[in-house]
This record gives C-alpha cells, sequence and structure tokens, in this order.
C-alpha cells in the first residue's frame, strides 16, 4: 500500500525555515498531510506551538529535531559523479522522531539538555565566520544576522545580509564563493558523531533517520551498511531533493538491513521551489512507531 499522508522533514523559523510554525501547519494541511513532522536544525523551541497549530488543523503532529553531526563516512568521486553532485556536504543531518511525545516533552529532558549546547554553539560558530568575513573585507554585524534569524541561527541568514551588504549579488553566491563548506569565510564547529546522537535519541524513546543521504556522496550500499552498525533505525530514502531511482535503491538497501524508511520534503518555504507532502511512500517500509502518533 502507498500512501501520500506523511511528511516527516519541514522547517520553519526556529531555524533556517521562511514560514512560522502556523503557516507551516498551514500549508501541511493544503498539501493533504495527516502525519507531519517539524524538524528543525538542533532545536525543539518550535513543538508548543506546532503542537497547538497541528492539533487546531486535525493534523498528527510528531515531534522531530534535524541533528547536525559530524560525518560518517568520507564521500567517495564515483558516488558524486554518479548522482551528478559537485561536492559532499561537511556535515551528515540525523532526524530524531519522538511520535510517543506527541503531547508533552515529558521524559525527553535528557535529550533537550545534551541538545542545547548543539543549538547555542550555533552563535559561536556564527561569530566565527563573522571574523574570517571581516578579515577577508567584508565586515558585517552580528546584530544584523541575528535580526533574520527568529529562533536557530544559520548561514542562510548570514547569507542574506551579505546580499543586502553587496558584498555579493544572490545567497547563492554567497555561498559557491564564501560561506559554503570548505569555502574561505566558512568555520566548521565540532559536531556529535551519527553514534553519540543515535544513542541520546534512542536512551529517551525516539527513533532516528539519516537525512537526505544524497548529500553525502557515499556509495549506498556502504551508506545504509553503516548506519545500520551504528544502530540508525531509518533512511529518509525518500527526499524531496532524490530521483526515485534514488528513493528506491535506498528503500531496497534498507530493508535488506532490516531497516525502515522516512520520507520528507524538507520544506524551508515556498520561495525554495519546494512544497510540503505529495511524498508518495510504500506504508510498510515506513518506521512502525510512527503509528504510536495516531492513537
Ligand atoms: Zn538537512
Ligand atoms: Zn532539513
Amino acid at each position: 500500500m502507498w500512501t501520500q499522508d506523511f511528511d516527516l522533514h519541514s522547517h520553519s523559523t526556529h531555524s533556517d525555515g521562511i514560514h512560522e510554525v502556523e503557516e507551516v501547519a498551514q500549508k501541511m494541511m493544503d498539501s493533504n498531510v495527516k502525519y507531519w513532522a517539524l524538524t528543525d536544525h538542533d532545536t525543539i523551541s518550535g513543538w508548543d506551538e506546532a503542537r497547538e497549530s497541528a492539533k487546531s488543523r486535525g493534523i498528527h503532529f510528531i515531534p522531530g529535531v534535524e541533528i547536525t553531526c559530524s560525518p560518517g563516512l568520507d564521500a567517495d568521486e564515483k558516488e558524486l559523479k554518479r548522482m551528478e553532485r559537485e561536492g559532499a556536504s561537511k556535515s551528515w543531518h540525523l532526524l530524531a522522531y519522538f511520535p510517543h511525545h506527541k503531547d508533552s516533552n515529558k521524559g525527553i529532558e535528557r535529550f533537550e539538555k545534551w541538545l542545547k549546547p548543539l543549538q547555542e554553539s550555533r552563535l559561536p560558530r556564527m561569530v566565527k565566520m563573522l571574523e574570517k568575513l571581516e578579515k577577508l573585507g567584508m565586515p558585517i554585524s552580528l546584530e544584523k544576522v541575528l535580526e533574520k534569524a527568529g529562533g536557530s541561527i544559520g548561514r542562510p541568514h548570514l547569507a542574506e545580509v551579505m546580499v543586502e551588504e553587496g558584498y555579493v549579488e544572490s545567497k547563492n553566491e554567497a555561498f559557491e564563493v564564501w560561506i559554503g563548506d570548505g569555502m574561505p569565510g566558512h568555520y566548521v564547529q565540532p559536531k556529535p558523531s551519527i553514534e553519540e546522537a543515535t544513542k541520546i535519541v534512542h536512551s529517551v524513546g525516539g527513533f532516528v533517520s539519516l537525512a537526505h543521504p544524497l548529500y553525502y556522496g557515499v556509495n549506498p550500499e556502504k551508506l545504509v551498511q553503516y548506519c545500520h552498525s551504528k544502530g540508525v533505525d531509518s533512511i529518509e530514502a525518500f527526499h524531496g531533493s532524490h530521483p526515485d531511482s534514488y528513493r528506491f535503491e535506498l528503500w531496497k538497501l534498507a530493508d535488506k538491513n532490516g531497516m525502515s524508511i522516512t520520507c520528507g520534503s524538507d520544506f524551508h518555504g515556498s520561495n525554495h521551489g519546494h512544497r510540503p507532502g505529495y511524498a508518495v511512500v510504500p506504508f510498510n517500509g515506513l518506521n512502525a512507531d510512527l503509528g504510536s502518533s495516531s492513537n
């Protein structure tokens, strides 16, 4: 059986999305999504609002977070070429879900505590990047970047200010030339490993799914096996950016390794050319815990 009721990957102004939580909920509803997870980067600050917004619209809310982790494996040229990728991202993103905590955050305090420094480290990291940009002849005030960020501060906010200051013509250019992974204005903050993040999420009853494998440039077989060996539960096979053949490939590999899959649009806002929902997935392949959010 196939379903399009789930969108398990979305962002709001609590991280780098452009819409408030309430608007994201509305857009999910407009796309006929029945199970929605808000997965802002390294923060759970949007959950309470999302619970209310989902409830008033008759949508099942699944609390989620997208945790920034260090890469588990190196990218390889062959795979990058096969998938026509220019490079691999310098961090791996792990989606954590807490379907048993749809009504309150009670019982996941340990996870919240662990997450906090990751969230807070975004500010010192931004300061480091601003120092680098200043040395490169592009002074930018932290206040201006903070004004752009509703919650979790990130590079997209910085890119916006760089456009406003006239240092670059577009946000894309900011990333491609200055602040993208490995560029002169980029600063890498120490991150947790996939294994560490998985353990803490499991310890409070959640499950994890490796987000958008396409971005890592690793052979899918190697990648899925690696995740399996580190205790990762699911693979986000059905990500908005994945071609159908790649979704299928990952789904089969996950199944072979006894792992489930998840799906998500990775919706950041209507202006990104993304739309929420419309992910057709095999219902039986989905993580079984997701069903617990419906009772
Ligand atoms: Zn991501
Ligand atoms: Zn995301």
